[in-house]
């Protein structure tokens, strides 16, 4: 098949928008739709200046959505003095694993010159997920801890390194699969903090809404990736031939995941844009639900007793987890 811009041998199709695309406008649709979404999403604010410049705090596992994202907006704002980066790579103590992508991610920073900063969960939990994957004293899967973590430390060193914004490399499908999840599960509360954390409140009410929260305890969050299809993201890193390191997590274990990214390859299949249409779908949800949790029935948002951490309870769930694995050690 020949490319629908240029007439060149395509390399994919995607049956979603119908087009044959050669490898160098696959890259061009993928840069495109990422900046697209960061100019649509309002990351860099009118008063972003070189004097007063944004700090953008980028999740930098090693991964091919992590490390694309991280090419994308290196080559987006290399030569931008409003924008800095800053990419941070939790190592989560997972032998055969992390090292490999810790590999990765040096490679890319390196090759950048970005700034790169490395936490550890030995470091900041006393522990490792390889021994929590073992002990499990909550019964549940590693990754539900995992997550948890992650997350924790992820706003701890954006507040840390007083970030204005926190950039993950999420994709379509991962967004859409969650959507599913949150919906399958009816779990409203988990809608709104999406809605919170990736969307933003609609701030200032003017024709072009802000879609980035810029009030409450938590840095901002966005995901520049999540309009573009994961398998399109895994061929833009092969085609510019980026450091992504590819190997499974041998703790990854969210089977319920796993059923709803298999039904969703089901549904694009037969009716493509499915991916699309529930994420349009859900983001209008969300945002009601995010309305109705931060009204009066909204739970109040107070400090972690332990690590000072915004939360809605008295000890914030990591550092529930964390003394729950340390007390199951004895
Ligand atoms: Fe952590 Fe699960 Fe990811 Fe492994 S797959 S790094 S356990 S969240």
């Amino acid at each position: 098949m020949d490319c629908d811009k240029c007439g060149a041998d395509a390399v994919m199709h995607a049956a979603y928008s119908g087009l044959h695309l050669c490898a160098d406008h696959l890259c061009r649709s993928v840069e495109e739709r990422a900046r697209h979404r960061i100019r649509e999403d309002a990351l860099l604010p009118d008063d972003a200046t070189p004097e007063d410049p944004e700090t953008w705090l980028v999740g930098l596992s090693g991964g091919k959505d992590s490390v694309v994202l991280t090419q994308i907006l290196h080559d987006t704002f290399a030569r931008d003095p409003r924008v800095e980066l800053v990419a941070l790579t939790i190592h989560e103590g997972i032998e055969g694993y992390r090292d490999a992508s810790l590999e990765a991610c040096l490679e890319l920073t390196d090759e950048l010159d970005i700034r790169h900063e490395v936490v550890t969960y030995a470091e900041e939990f006393d522990l490792e997920m390889d021994d929590v994957a073992e002990d499990d004293p909550e019964n549940m899967a590693p990754c539900a801890y995992c997550g948890v973590f992650r997350r924790s430390l992820l706003s701890q060193y954006a507040d840390e390194y007083d970030a204005d914004k926190l950039l993950t490399g999420h994709n379509l499908d991962d967004e859409a699969q969650t959507a599913l999840m949150n919906f399958f599960e009816g779990d409203i509360e988990q809608m709104a903090k999406h809605f919170d954390a990736s969307l933003g409140a609609f701030e200032g009410g003017g024709e072009t809404p802000a879609r980035v929260r810029t009030d409450g305890p938590f840095v901002p969050r966005a995901k520049p990736l999540r309009d573009v299809p994961e398998k399109e993201v895994a061929l833009y890193a092969q085609l510019q031939d980026l450091p992504a390191h590819i190997t499974e997590c041998p703790h990854a274990s969210e089977a319920y995941r796993g059923e709803i990214q298999q039904l969703l390859f089901d549904m694009e299949e037969n009716h493509p844009g499915t991916r699309h249409s529930i994420l349009a779908g859900y983001e209008e949800l969300a945002a009601l639900a995010a309305q109705r949790y931060r009204g009066d029935d909204g739970p109040s948002v107070g400090e972690c007793d332990r690590c000072g951490a915004a939360t809605t309870r008295d000890v914030c769930r990591a550092c529930a987890l964390v003394e729950a694995v340390h007390a199951a050690e004895g």
